[in-house]
């Protein structure tokens, strides 16, 4: 089996729970210290086997793989995928099966996640996951006072639209906006509104 690691909490000494992002679905398993395991990071995908264990209530993570890919060692970026990988964990931890929408959403990210700044890749990716979850809230009306917003549009917590004056946040170029909502690209955007667009998503998903 195959996926991505969402989570990694350290537990007794060195044993550790792991939260791993399937295909279809979220992995709880437990792994018990051992000095001939390979070493593994938040974000990492892997290859794996799940295991029923006799000494603890939860699966036993086994036969682990890294399937790395060369920007894993390029530290900004693999700082950048932990930080984005980390809001798909508080997302969906409390879910057991999920659609494959999101290990396949992971995948294309991860595959160009080298070649341009993976900041813009993550928001693009994160206006996707909106818009098939429903919550892309492309008509432009303020969450606030629920009317149209024209001019002065900034965004809050999950890309959420509102007029300025009722969310005073930073504003951004509404027809940017709409070019991101409607077409998932952050091309109309400069570095310094990618990098604010950043920090809002980072509030979670
Ligand atoms: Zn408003």
């Amino acid at each position: 089996m195959q996926g991505y690691i969402i989570n990694i909490t350290r537990v007794k000494d060195e044993d550790l729970i792991v939260v791993i992002l399937t295909h279809d679905s979220i992995k709880t398993l437990y792994r018990f210290y051992g000095a001939r395991h390979s070493t593994i990071h938040l974000g990492y995908k892997i290859d794996f086997e799940s295991l029923a264990s006799l000494k603890s209530t939860i699966p036993q993570l086994r036969s682990v793989l890294h399937l790395g890919t060369p920007w894993n060692i390029h530290r900004e970026r693999m700082l950048a995928w932990q930080a984005f990988i980390r809001l798909f964990y508080l997302h969906l931890k409390d879910i057991a099966l999920i659609d494959t929408f999101y290990f396949d959403l992971l995948e294309s990210c991860a595959d160009i996640w080298h070649k341009q700044n993976p900041k813009r890749i993550a928001i693009e990716a994160y206006s996707k996951l909106l818009r098939f979850e429903g919550r892309l809230h492309d008509d432009l009306i303020c969450f606030n006072c629920e009317e149209p917003i024209k001019e002065d549009l900034t965004l809050i917590r999950a890309f959420l639209p509102a007029h300025k004056h009722c969310a005073w946040n930073q504003t951004f170029e509404r027809l940017h906006v709409k070019t991101l909502f409607e077409e998932h690209s952050t091309i109309a955007f400069d570095d310094e509104e990618v990098e604010s667009l950043w920090k809002i998503m980072l509030e979670g998903f």
